[in-house]
């Protein structure tokens, strides 16, 4: 199973954790345990505990003083401040010693942004299609947008691969031989392409088969966490609106 994007929220991550029991054995992420949600030492605690293998996204570089927050809005800025104060010294370190992508597993990777800078965002199919010289498998998984899909490149060109549709749960991607693929799994905790539901990938390796989810999950029970730290109130409205 591969996740992005958690963001300290909890109840996304367990209802991701509840909807896929029994589909998958190992479980990925493509960066950004924490920063926006309340729940930073919770979801650190699972990855840990777990041995989750997670390569570093730019909030858990700046959460835990890796990076100045100057580049950061000041939502993004004061979510990180909080989330510093508020990790556990075992947490902070765990974060601070986080690889940085591309990481090979198996036949395939796994980055944040992009291959060559965690910061970068892979919104549109040309700046996908200039980093394909820098991709070292056919298959990449990716983050930092918050937008499930990606794109799949063949000797014709590239393509943009959608969401899985709003009155959809799955949709299903069988990988062919020949093409070059950049997926996204989407957002688990902070879904930025217009569907509130928390987003995730299987992937079964032999089958080549690929399956692009999406769960619902409390958000109000998010929002209220976030709102009871103290967090920026935008942070908590953003969740409802998956934006
Ligand atoms: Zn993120």
């Amino acid at each position: 199973m591969i996740l992005s994007d958690i963001h300290s929220n909890w109840e996304a991550l367990q209802a991701v954790l509840r909807h896929s029991r029994g589909a998958h054995d190992t479980v990925l992420c493509c960066g950004d345990l924490v920063g926006y949600g309340a729940d930073p030492n919770r979801v650190v605690d699972w990855a840990r505990q777990n041995q989750v293998l997670v390569v570093r996204g730019n909030h858990d570089k700046s959460c835990v003083g890796l990076d100045d927050l100057e580049w950061f809005n000041p939502v993004a800025r004061s979510a990180a401040l909080w989330t510093e104060r508020t990790l556990t010294p075992e947490n902070l370190s765990y974060l601070r010693n986080l690889p940085k992508g591309p990481v090979s597993v198996e036949s395939f990777q796994i980055l944040h942004g992009s291959p060559l800078d965690e910061d970068e965002y892979l919104v549109s199919t040309l700046a996908a299609s200039q980093v394909t010289a820098y991709l070292e498998t056919s298959l990449s998984f990716f983050g930092h947008t918050h937008v499930q899909g990606g794109f799949v490149f063949r000797q014709n060109g590239v393509r943009r691969i959608e969401q899985t549709a709003a009155d959809l749960e799955s949709q299903v991607l069988e990988l062919e031989e020949d093409a070059l693929y950049l997926i996204n799994p989407g957002s688990v905790g902070q879904p930025r392409d217009a569907d509130p539901r928390a987003a995730y990938v299987l992937y079964q390796p032999q089958q080549r088969r690929l399956e692009f989810r999406r769960v619902s999950y409390p958000i109000e029970k998010a929002q209220a966490k976030i709102l009871k730290a103290g967090l920026p109130e935008l942070l908590a409205a953003r969740l409802a609106a998956g934006t």
